[in-house]
């Protein structure tokens, strides 16, 4: 049975200047340990549909649940990584990747045996005691999947993550994502922007469209786990 279940979902924001409908009908049921991509143009609806997931923002109709639970607000079992790696300049790498692990408790030795070796299926071994700012923006990204998946969340959620990089550094990551992917089991939704970004990583892709935003196609992609 699905691991994520959206059903008739909306999302409408009262905004002074009146409502935005920024989502309408959608449907999206996903497998656990399946990896999806959403595109679709700027304004579709696609950040509000990941917020929804991760439970940042209500739905204001429908039904949402991952694992059987309904999402609400606060309690998201989700791991994200934005398009900018939100990483705390003032703290290393290692401490960065423990934050969503101390943030709740004192990291454990089994945390921290966890948060290296994450470090290490990245290639950021060496880069623990280092700060973002040594780091390149695509070993800052590798670093925030890191932090993502370090309490083992039920989700991995991407916006746009490799969006602000290069094109050679953006593949590389790909290559490293399909990995990770393959390693952890971890399921996985990506917005993106761009097609051959999803057909890579994605064994299904949603495409969205604007005012409102809603699916309005689907595409299963030939599948072979292993990309390189
Ligand atoms: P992107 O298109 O790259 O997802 P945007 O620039 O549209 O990002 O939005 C950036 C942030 O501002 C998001 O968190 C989004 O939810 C929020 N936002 C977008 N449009 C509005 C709006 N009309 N009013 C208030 N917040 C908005
Ligand atoms: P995308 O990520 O596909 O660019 P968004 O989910 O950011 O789309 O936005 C979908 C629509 O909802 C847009 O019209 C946007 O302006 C609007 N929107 C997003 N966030 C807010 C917000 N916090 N308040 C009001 N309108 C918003």
């Amino acid at each position: 049975s699905a691991l994520v279940e959206l059903s008739g979902l909306e999302k409408t924001y009262a905004t002074r200047t009146g409502d935005v409908h920024a989502l309408s009908a959608v449907d999206l049921d996903i497998s656990k340990g399946e990896f999806v991509a959403i595109v679709g143009p700027s304004g579709c609806g696609k950040t509000t549909l990941l917020k929804i997931l991760a439970g940042l923002e209500d739905h204001t109709a429908g039904t949402a649940s991952i694992g059987g639970h309904p999402i609400r607000t606060g309690n998201g079992d989700v791991g994200m990584v934005f398009q900018k790696a939100t990483l705390l300049p003032w703290q290393d790498i290692a401490a960065n990747v423990l934050l969503p692990l101390s943030l709740r408790r004192r990291p454990t030795s089994q945390d921290r045996e966890k948060a290296a070796a994450l470090l290490r299926m990245t290639d950021l071994e060496g880069f623990a005691r280092k700060r973002p700012h040594e780091l390149s923006g695509g070993m800052q990204q590798r670093a925030a999947i890191c932090r993502a998946l370090v309490h083992k969340p039920s989700l991995l959620l991407m916006d746009e993550p490799f969006g602000a990089l290069d094109a050679m550094t953006r593949d590389s990551l790909n290559v490293e994502v399909n990995r990770i992917w393959r390693e952890t089991g971890t399921t996985a939704v990506l917005i993106t922007h761009s097609i051959s970004e999803a057909v890579f990583l994605a064994e299904r892709i949603f495409v969205m469209s604007a005012r409102p935003g809603r699916i309005v196609d689907e595409i299963t992609v030939p599948f072979d786990r292993e990309r390189s």
